[in-house]
């Protein structure tokens, strides 16, 4: 599997399409506030076909 190896793809659900391994384009990470101040790890990006805004909570929280 050596597609390309630097480019990560990022797939989520897109509601308009109802499909749930949608490519995201223009993905990018972004850091929102949960329950309780807890900062959470998301995604935000566009449906690759239909251009919908996606959103997917990564659900790692990491520290830097
Ligand atoms: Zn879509």
């Amino acid at each position: 599997m050596a597609e390309n190896d630097n480019v990560v793809k990022v797939t989520g659900y897109c509601v308009k399409c109802r499909e749930k391994d949608r490519e995201m384009k223009g993905a990018t990470e972004v850091a929102m506030k949960g329950k309780g101040g807890v900062e959470r790890k998301a995604m935000t990006g566009t449906c690759a076909v239909c251009g919908t805004k996606m959103f997917k909570i990564l659900g790692k929280p990491k520290t830097e």
